[in-house]
């Protein structure tokens, strides 16, 4: 039987795995294989063609190693998934009955290179699965989703892989894992597939990225791996094994979206209600707030005085993230929440007539 692919992306739990990228017809055989035998793996990924950041490397096999894929999916029964970046790539993976398309994050970052793809893909109903931006712009992820849907696209997923960042952090990719959490709030519908390998590009922190993109509710995973990554010709760092592939996901502990069990049902709404009410609560002593920094507005202006009272500022905040310590709230937390009070009660003794 065919697979409903349209169906299968919006698996929970989906597991998307496989090479960075196709090198040989006997490396993509053997992980493709050694995949299939391991049952947990529901889509193939490869890539054909390389995004390298500098020129002199491996740049992928290109088409050819299309036939070898096609190859591998009518051998295992594995659906396969490719990146593609131009109108060429999309119109070539599509005759060689690729079952998924990805758009990287090198290629979602340009509006060119998306309209492009989105025409090639005009017409033909194909899946398709969006990286996010190399760098943090919500709206240039969204108006990929966009393009696609203007020419009719509308099985879509999504795939977080992190966003670059100037220096050296802990990850290759900063996850900034409010950007995609906004993303599935805006687009409920879409599944979110996150790429922990790009995000972390090495293998020890997988696990704890992986996990926690189940813990988001993410839909499922797009993890690298290699029949022995150890001679793997791009991103060798972050490619797994298959065996390390299955003690990943064996170490998950995957999550159910919502649960039916009496109790759980019973307690989460007692307490939902009460986080309510405190919302509530919190919402009227910020308009008070507001309302009295307002009034000091007027006074500083009657009076001829700065809005900005650098001295009082830091009292406030000084003193605020000392309180909170003996709260239990994180100090960062409490830090960027002062922030955002004070930028607002300035924004309003601005405005003030
Ligand atoms: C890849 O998936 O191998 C890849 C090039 O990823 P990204 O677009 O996330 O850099
Ligand atoms: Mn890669």
């Amino acid at each position: 039987m065919k697979t409903d692919i349209k169906e299968l992306i919006k698996k929970q739990n989906l597991v998307i795995a496989g090479p960075c990228s196709v090198e040989t017809n006997g490396q993509l055989l053997r992980t493709a294989f050694e995949l299939k035998e391991t049952g947990k793996v529901d889509i193939l990924r490869a890539g054909i063609w390389k995004p390298r950041t500098n020129p002199g490397h491996f740049e992928g096999i290109g088409t050819k190693g299309l036939a070898w894929l096609l190859d591998v999916k009518k051998q295992t029964g594995l659906p396969t998934a490719v990146e593609v970046a131009t109108a060429k790539h999309v119109e070539d993976a599509l005759s060689f009955e690729t079952d998924v398309l990805w758009i990287g994050a090198r290629t979602s970052v340009n509006p060119f290179s998306v309209q492009e793809i989105a025409e090639a893909l005009k017409g033909t109903d194909t899946t398709v699965l969006i990286k996010n931006p190399v760098n943090a712009d919500l709206k240039l992820w969204i108006g990929a989703i966009e393009r696609l849907q203007k020419v009719g696209i509308n099985s879509i997923g999504l795939i977080h892989r992190g966003f670059t960042s100037y220096g050296s952090t802990e990850y290759r990719n900063e996850p900034i894992w409010q950007i995609p959490i906004e993303m599935k709030r805006l687009f409920p519908d879409i599944p979110l597939i996150c790429d922990p390998s790009h995000i972390c590009g090495k293998r020890d922190t997988l696990l704890s990225v992986a996990q926690k993109s189940i813990d988001l509710a993410y839909n499922g995973l797009m993890i690298e791996s290699h029949y022995d990554p150890s001679i793997a010709l791009t991103d060798k760092e972050q490619q797994v094994s298959t065996i390390e592939l299955v003690n990943l996901l064996n170490s998950i502990k995957w999550k159910n979206s919502s649960s039916n069990e009496d109790n759980f049902k019973l307690n989460l709404e007692k307490l939902r209600l009460e986080i309510d009410t405190i919302d509530q609560k919190i919402l009227s002593l910020l308009s008070d707030r507001m309302k009295i920094a307002k009034n000091i507005g007027e006074i500083k202006k009657q009076n001829n005085v700065t809005v900005l009272q650098s001295n009082r500022w830091n009292d406030i905040l000084e003193s605020t993230i000392n309180k909170a310590k003996n709260l239990n709230l994180n100090d960062e937390f409490v830090k960027s929440y002062m922030e955002a009070i004070h930028i607002e009660s300035i924004r309003i003794q601005n405005v003030v007539e």
